[in-house]
């Protein structure tokens, strides 16, 4: 169960009931059946619907915890801005296949991340609830980007630092 959801451009907490955007990062196992296995998951971004209004308009401060990839920021204001009604697409390929950066191929049994955009619902029990019609593919990265740009973090033995 994660804490009260804190946005990380006014800093307010979400209140129970109430949407926000996340970008969530989730490293998957390919595999063949396709019901590629969650190995680890965390919210890079998540912003209240007051600064989303905001970020239709303007660009805002945001306090990231981890850095963010300019993909992401691209994709949170292409994501504000759809959901005020512009239908403009999603810029970068996010096929399952190979990585968005470095076009390699994700093959059986490869790690990758892949990254989402989704509004969510604060709940009352302190869960998050993600509208499922919501969500869009932003990037799909292979390991050797994910380590080069820092998607996930390492300690000295190698093991992935949960940060979220
Ligand atoms: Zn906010
Ligand atoms: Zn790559």
């Amino acid at each position: 169960m994660r804490e009260r959801i804190g946005c990380f451009s006014c800093n307010r907490t979400v209140d129970w009931g109430e949407y926000f955007i996340c970008i969530s990062r989730l490293r998957r196992i390919r595999s063949e059946q396709g019901d590629d296995e969650i190995v680890n998951a965390m919210a890079s971004l998540q912003v209240c619907i007051y600064c989303v209004a905001r970020a239709q308009f303007d660009s805002i401060t945001i306090h990231n915890e981890v850095p963010l990839l300019e993909l992401e920021k691209a994709g949170f204001y292409w994501f504000a801005r759809r959901l005020a009604g512009n239908t403009e697409p999603w810029a970068l390929s996010t096929g399952e296949h190979s990585c968005t950066l470095c076009r390699s191929a994700i093959k059986e049994g490869d790690c990758y991340t892949q990254i989402e955009i989704s509004e969510e619902v604060a709940k009352h029990e302190g869960g998050i609830e993600v509208i499922p019609e919501s969500i869009s593919k932003l990037a799909t990265i292979c390991d050797s980007c994910a380590k080069k740009y820092m998607v996930w973090w390492y300690d000295t033995y190698g093991n992935i630092i949960d940060v979220a």
